[in-house]
C-alpha cells in the first residue's frame, strides 16, 4: 500500500509517500513570507500553498523513486488549521484522487502528530510506543493530553482551556523582540541562562488541562515593570528571561503529565507537536522517566515538526480500516480527535 500524503494545515506545504508505513520521501516547503509580521498571516499563507503544492508533490513523487500509478490513496489534512490553507491542500487531494481514479483519506492533524510515532525508516529503525500510551501534544495551536489506545481510538484527557504552549514561547518571545516563531530562539537562548532567576505565575485549574494565558500576561507585566526601570532589561537579562520562561512552560506540562500517569496508571510515555523539538523539555522528561519508570519515546525532530509524513502513515492506518472521504469532504478550522 503505497499512500500520498498532503499536509497545509498551516504555513508549511508538505508531501510524502509512505509504502506499507516505510517513508520513501518527505518534502516540506516553508514560507519566508511570515517572518516580517511576526506570525502567519493566513491570505498569504493559502497563497503561498497554490504556488507550492505541485512542486512539491511532484518532489515526493521523484525523491519516492515511484510513478503516480504506484500511489494506492492520498490523503490529505483536513483540520484543524487554517481553512484558506487547509482549502488549498484538501481540493488537491480529492483533483488528484478523481484524476488518478484512487481512494480519498481525510486526516486529523493532530492525530497525525500522534501517529508520526509510527513512521519506519527505509533502514529499519522503528521504536513505537505499545498501546494504550499517553501523549503529551504539544504545538503551536493545541497543548494536550490524549490516552492512545488503538492507531485510530483516541481521547483527549487533558486540553488547554486558553493558549497552546507553542503560542506561550511565540507570543513571550515576541515581547522580548525574538523573531517568528519564537519556541526555538528561546530554546537556543535558555542554554546560557539561569531558570531559576526570575518567577512567572503558574496556573491553578484543577484536573489535566493546561493554561498559558495568565504565564503570557504575567512575563508581558514583569517586562512591563523593569523596562520602567532600566530600559536595556531585556537584552541585559535575555538568557535568564528565556531560561525561566521555558523552566515555567516545562514545569507546568510535566506536572499535569505526571498527574495522568498516575490517574490511568500507563507509564508509556510520549511526546508529539513541534514544542517537543524542545531541548529543556526532552531532558526534563527523560529526568521523570527516570525517576517515575517511564518508557519514554520521543520521535524523530523531522517528524515533530508540521510534515506531510504524519499525514501519509495516518492515511496508511486509515486505508487498512478501510475508512475513505468523499468528494464532498470540507475542511474544518477546528476538529476533535
Ligand atoms: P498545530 O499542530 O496545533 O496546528 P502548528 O502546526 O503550528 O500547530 P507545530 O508545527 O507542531 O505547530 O509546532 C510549531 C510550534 O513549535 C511553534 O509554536 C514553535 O515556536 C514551537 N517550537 C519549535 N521548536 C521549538 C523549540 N525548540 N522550543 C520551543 N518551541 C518550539
Ligand atoms: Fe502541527
Amino acid at each position: 500500500v503505497t499512500i500520498l500524503g498532503i499536509e497545509s494545515s498551516c504555513d508549511d506545504t508538505a508531501a510524502a509517500i509512505i509504502r506499507d508505513g516505510v517513508i520513501l520521501s518527505n518534502v516540506v516547503a516553508g514560507q519566508k513570507v511570515h517572518e516580517e509580521y511576526g506570525g502567519v498571516v493566513p491570505e498569504l499563507a493559502s497563497r503561498a500553498h497554490q504556488q507550492n503544492i505541485i512542486p512539491v508533490v511532484d518532489r515526493a513523487i521523484a525523491r519516492a523513486g515511484i510513478e503516480k500509478s504506484d500511489i494506492s490513496a492520498v490523503a490529505f489534512t483536513r483540520g484543524p488549521g487554517l481553512l484558506g490553507s487547509l482549502l488549498v491542500g484538501t481540493s488537491f487531494a480529492k483533483g488528484f484522487s478523481l484524476a488518478a481514479g484512487i481512494p480519498l483519506i481525510e486526516v486529523n492533524h493532530l492525530q497525525g502528530h500522534v501517529l508520526a510515532l509510527f513512521i519506519k525508516e527505509k533502514d529499519g529503525a522503528y521504536n513505537p510506543p505499545k498501546f494504550p500510551f499517553l501523549c503529551l501534544l504539544v504545538s503551536g495551536g493545541n497543548s494536550q493530553i490524549i490516552l492512545v489506545r488503538d492507531y485510530l481510538d483516541m481521547e483527549v484527557i487533558g486540553q488547554t482551556i486558553d493558549d497552546a504552549a507553542g503560542e506561550a514561547f511565540d507570543k513571550c518571545a515576541k515581547v522580548m523582540g525574538l523573531p517568528y516563531p519564537g519556541g526555538p530562539h528561546v530554546d537556543r537562548l535558555a542554554k546560557q541562562g539561569d531558570p531559576h532567576r526570575f518567577n512567572f505565575a503558574k496556573p491553578r485549574i484543577s484536573g489535566l488541562d493546561y493554561s498559558f494565558s495568565g504565564l503570557k500576561t504575567s512575563f508581558l507585566y514583569f517586562l512591563r515593570d523593569n523596562l520602567k526601570e532600566n530600559e536595556n532589561f531585556i537584552e541585559e537579562n535575555q538568557a535568564d528571561l528565556c531560561a525561566s520562561l521555558q523552566f515555567t512552560i516545562i514545569d507546568i506540562l510535566l506536572n499535569k503529565l505526571k498527574k495522568a500517569a498516575k490517574q490511568t496508571g500507563v507509564k508509556e510515555i510520549t511526546v508529539a507537536g513541534g514544542v517537543s523539538a524542545n531541548s529543556g523539555l526532552r531532558t526534563a522528561l527523560q529526568e521523570n522517566a527516570n525517576k517515575h519508570g517511564w518508557n519514554l519515546i520521543i520521535p524523530k525532530f523531522e517528524y515533530t515538526m508540521d510534515n506531510a509524513a504524519m499525514i501519509a502513515i495516518t492515511g496508511y492506518y486509515k486505508y487498512l480500516n478501510g475508512e475513505f472521504a468523499g468528494q464532498d469532504a470540507v475542511p474544518f478550522a477546528r476538529t476533535q480527535l
